[in-house]
């Protein structure tokens, strides 16, 4: 149900009171679900309504900047929170740009009618935020009040309107007179009961501590006069025996600190407040797996909070997934997604980019065009990297855990744009080892090599068990080589992207075990095999004029022991990227590469006997349909599709006969 739910909620992304409706078609199950965690975290009503506040004031602030007749100076935009045990009340005034009587209408008028709030699920569900990524920020107020007064007058307007509600009912709307443009927010905390606390609603500190969870980065000043205490002056007069008095005395206090958590050194803040601050504003439910916080001065001047996420968005690798960093000039959003921040290949990255460089008012054409922002991606680009690396080398199995999450990703960066990329990710690498039956990195193959080693050996296929146990996978661990058994269509890509690893003219080539030769026979063994092949020579030729243009060539193979036959492959395309192309959409049939075969026989073998006596015999027919169906079984066993298998089962069939 978890995973359902943040399909759902994800799917809509942003809050809107569609979202609503939608959630509403979609089951009655998730509503409860969704009334279940309103229910667990009653406080956040007071960061919806400081957010939808500190919007209004946005959008009045913005408004400032090409319409004179806004006359609110910057410094004087705030947002004011007053609480009154007495007569039990919040009220939280903005001075932002208000609300007509139609937008009151519009704006407020749809939850509270639809009667979606008779909250009464009595089961408690996972602590998912949902408030936020619906519409019904403004409505969570009922879950701590009885009663929501909201009195507005839009900017530039004269008229105040005054809207009220106890929720499920519906709403009033009457006339009211109020002096400045902005908004004012009334609650009527509810009484507490034997379950619900609601007194804690009333509680100076504790509304104090919620401001600061949760709003601590709003822009404006969100302000309150705070009751205190203080010791009064000791009078001139005093005797010996004088005891200290206290008054009490209030005195406004600027709750939140403001500045950005992008902003702050990383050391003054608590790995929990950068966990809290991506949970929040991208909807993830697991903590990050790595902040990293990047502060640049000079040629690119930004400040970046970025996630690499605990676990891969459950649509990551399909086209719906969206890459992209929130951007920020000067601490005012002005993009929730620039894709042009992040490289193809670092799209799980999630954050905030916030650039003093960059203008309010430029649009999504010109931001791509925009030198700052290439200088900026730029520098992101390293810095991601370089934490990647420091997480692999300080952080093994973390690093391990991001790689079973992205690492395809690396992959198919490493191989995209023709490998243009593959220097810099080549080390972010990992694989799986046979030998040591874990992923290593292709530094850590190379550590480990022995020096008459030639290449570094990989097997590809589906199932890293069944490569381990090819014929040519034995020889090599054998050997006490190591094999990287790559399982993912991407691999081998890759691999054959980079060509090959290490040093500068000590670099070691990759080589597929099931390819050409495999650099493991003694020399002794390769002249035995090649004065085999000569020998055998009128017996290959027929077969490959048999066998037409299926192959390139027929030879003896050092890499068999108790099997006839197999197939290698010669030239850049390998039988498991044949395999992976041909199953592309729109490359099967005719239209599929094909890698250059070689059957490899078994000359120590009794069929290959059998096959030469038949060529000694010039027995041409019967050749050409042994060697069509020692063919087949090669491909059978290599996990290729036989071209004709009717044909094939009939030639086994005719030899039964
Ligand atoms: P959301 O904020 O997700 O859009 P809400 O239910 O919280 O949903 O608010 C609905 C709308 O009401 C807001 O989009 C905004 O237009 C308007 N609104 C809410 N609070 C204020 C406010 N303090 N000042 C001006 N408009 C507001």
């Amino acid at each position: 149900a978890n995973f359902h739910l943040k399909y759902i909620l994800n799917k809509k992304g942003e809050r809107s009171n569609m979202a609503v409706k939608q959630f509403k078609a979609e089951s009655k199950k998730l509503l409860d679900l969704m009334i279940n965690s309103i229910y667990s975290n009653k406080e956040i009503f007071l960061r919806e309504l400081i957010s939808n506040a500190s919007d209004a004031i946005d959008k009045l602030y913005f408004k400032s900047l090409t319409d004179h007749s806004v006359t609110t100076k910057k410094e004087d935009y705030k947002i004011f929170l007053a609480l009154d045990k007495d007569s039990r009340t919040i009220t939280l005034t903005d001075n932002g740009i208000g609300m007509t009587k139609e937008e009151l209408e519009k704006n407020l008028g749809t939850i509270a009618r639809s009667g979606s709030f008779d909250f009464k699920a009595e089961n408690k569900a996972e602590d998912i935020d949902i408030i936020g990524q619906f519409g019904v920020g403004f409505y969570s107020a009922f879950m701590v009040a009885s009663r929501v007064t909201v009195i507005s007058r839009a900017f530039g307007s004269e008229e105040a309107w005054k809207w009220e509600s106890k929720g499920a009912e519906g709403y009033t709307i009457t006339q009211t007179e109020k002096d400045e443009p902005g908004t004012q927010i009334i609650l009527v905390v509810k009484e507490s009961t034997e379950k619900e606390n609601y007194d804690e609603f009333l509680d100076e500190y504790n509304l104090v501590r919620i401001v600061k969870k949760y709003s601590d980065y709003v822009r404006y000043p969100i302000e309150m006069y705070r009751e205190k205490s203080r010791q009064k002056e000791k009078p001139a007069d005093a005797g010996e025996d004088y005891e200290p008095e206290y008054e009490s005395y209030t005195e406004l206090e600027t709750l939140n600190s403001m500045v950005p958590l992008w902003k702050r050194a990383k050391k003054d803040v608590a790995d929990e407040e950068y966990n809290q601050f991506y949970k929040d504003k991208f909807y993830d439910y697991t903590d990050p797996a790595r902040v990293i916080v990047s502060r640049t001065e000079g040629t690119a001047t930004y400040n970046a909070l970025l996630f690499v996420p605990g676990r891969a968005p459950y649509n990551y690798y399909t086209r719906e997934y969206e890459k992209g960093l929130q951007l920020y000039a000067s601490g005012v959003l002005i993009m929730e997604k620039c894709a042009d921040l992040l490289p193809d290949y670092f799209s799980f990255v999630k954050g905030v980019v916030d650039s003093q460089d960059l203008s309010l008012n430029i649009s999504r054409e010109m931001l791509q065009q925009d030198g700052q922002l290439k200088l900026i991606r730029g520098s992101l680009e390293k810095k991601i990297k370089n934490e990647l690396n420091a997480m692999k080398n300080n952080e093994r199995e973390k690093y391990d855990e991001f790689f079973k999450n992205f690492g395809r990703q690396l992959k198919f960066g490493c191989y995209a744009d023709y490998g243009m990329n593959a220097e810099l990710l080549k080390d972010l690498l990992l694989f799986y080892s046979a030998k040591e039956k874990k992923l290593i990195t292709l530094a850590e193959y190379l550590e480990k090599m022995p020096g008459e080693q030639k290449y570094i050996y990989y097997a590809a296929g589906e199932s890293a068990d069944r490569l381990a146990k090819l014929p040519a996978a034995e020889l090599v661990l054998e050997k006490g080589f190591d094999l990287l058994l790559l399982t993912e269509d991407v691999d081998e890509f890759c691999l054959q992207v980079l060509r090959h690893y290490g040093e500068k003219d000590k670099e070691k080539e990759f080589k597929n075990i099931s390819g050409g030769e495999l650099g493991l026979e003694t020399e002794e063994e390769k002249k035995a095999a090649q004065e085999a092949s000569e020998a055998s020579k009128p017996l290959f030729d027929a077969m490959k004029e048999a066998l037409g243009d299926k192959v390139t060539d027929v030879r003896i193979s050092t890499r068999l022991k108790s099997h006839p036959v197999c197939i290698s492959s010669e030239g850049p395309l390998s039988l498991e990227m044949e395999k992976v192309l041909g199953s592309m959409p729109g490359a099967e049939g005719e239209m599929a590469p094909k890698s250059q075969k070689v059957l490899e026989l078994n000359g120590e073998h009794p069929v290959f006997a059998k096959l030469k006596a038949l060529q000694e015999a010039g027995d041409k027919e019967t050749l050409g349909r042994y060697a069509d169906i020692l063919y087949n079984q090669a491909l059978l066993i290599e996990g290729l599709p036989i071209e004709d298998p009717v044909a094939y089962a009939q030639a086994v069939c005719e030899l039964m006969k």
